[in-house]
């Protein structure tokens, strides 16, 4: 999941997981109007409501048949995607040593039943607060500050995960190396914030030329942006990357000292991965930053395809 897909307005949800009707109805009354709710009754139902919602906070029997709650918070502390969804035990098991064993599991809290309600409510409450820092958290490392399009951190673990779907699949991986021209000399002639906002707007506007939902547009650092798209071809990166410039030149930002438009352009370097060959992967990156500085050495606000 792209962390800026999340929408963190949203109500939380959280899962009860109980084999006793009775307690979750209880819940189910106490919780329902402040957030959403799901219900399991038992260990592998609860397990395959987690990856299909995704809840923000899981409350958790611990004698249940089959499968028993240690079981299942164990599983999802296993799984890097379920780790950090917080778990509070709700249990009638008494003894210090099984709290602690349920702590040491990786739950953030234990509560014993019969169960005080406002106690449960403060208590979920306080550990939803913590999540929605944390997924604040998550997903601002890897959003860039000033233009809030993604980083290169973020692009990083994208082009990892699309490297090693595009070795299985044996589709294409392309990348482009976006630079805006003669940018130096905007600066100099309109000041450092106009450029600042220039940048913002060129990252939107780049953003949104892009149509697939597997395509991520990042800011590489200073006045360099690139864009990873799966199953792409040169061909296809081609025609990307055309539609990109276009969209850039057709703002119409003056820029006076230009020497190309008067207005501010990019030159783009696409590089396409060949199926088969693992090194072409490696060499991704180099050869778009290859091919965009001969497009600027053949005058700049033109695409040039890197020709292995
Ligand atoms: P070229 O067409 O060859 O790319 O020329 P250029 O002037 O764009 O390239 P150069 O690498 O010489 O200069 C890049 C300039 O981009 C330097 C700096 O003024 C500007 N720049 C880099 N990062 C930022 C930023 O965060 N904000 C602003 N306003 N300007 C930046
Ligand atoms: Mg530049
Ligand atoms: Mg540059």
């Amino acid at each position: 999941m792209y962390y800026d897909d999340m929408d963190l307005g949203r109500k939380q949800r959280i899962l009860i997981v109980d084999d006793v009707r009775l307690n979750t109805k209880i819940l189910e009354s106490a919780l329902g109007d402040e957030y959403e709710l799901s219900i399991a009754s038992n260990g592998k139902e609860a397990l395959a409501m987690v990856r299909t919602e995704m809840p923000d906070l899981i409350l958790l029997d611990i004698i249940m048949p089959e499968m028993d709650g240690y079981e299942v918070c164990a599983e999802l502390q296993r799984n890097e995607k379920t780790r950090d969804i917080p778990i509070i035990f709700l249990t009638a098991l008494e003894g210090d040593e099984n709290e602690a064993y349920g702590l040491e599991l990786g739950a953030m809290d234990y509560i014993r039943k019969p169960f005080n309600v406002p106690v449960v409510k403060a208590k979920i409450r306080n550990h939803l607060e913590l999540k929605k820092y944390k997924d604040l958290l998550k997903r601002d490392i890897r959003i860039d500050g000033l233009t809030r399009v993604a980083n290169r951190r973020r692009f990083d673990e994208a082009f990892e995960e699309e490297k090693g779907r595009s070795i299985r699949s044996g589709n294409p991986l392309s990348i482009l190396m976006i630079d805006i021209d003669l940018f130096k000399a905007y600066n100099d002639a309109y000041g450092h914030l106009q450029g600042d906002d220039v940048l913002r707007l060129v990252a939107k506007t780049l953003e949104k030329s892009l149509r697939r939902p597997g395509d991520l547009l990042a800011r590489w650092g200073g006045e360099e942006f690139v864009a990873l798209l799966p199953d792409t071809d040169m061909d296809g990166a081609y025609i990307v990357a055309e539609q990109l410039r276009k969209a850039i030149q057709d703002l119409g930002i003056v820029h006076e000292q230009s020497s190309i438009k008067r207005v501010i352009t990019v030159s783009i370097g696409a590089a396409t991965s060949v199926p088969g060959d693992q090194s072409s992967y490696r060499n991704l990156l180099q050869w778009a930053d290859e091919a965009m500085y001969r497009a600027k050495d053949l005058g700049r606000n033109r695409v040039v395809c890197y020709e292995p």
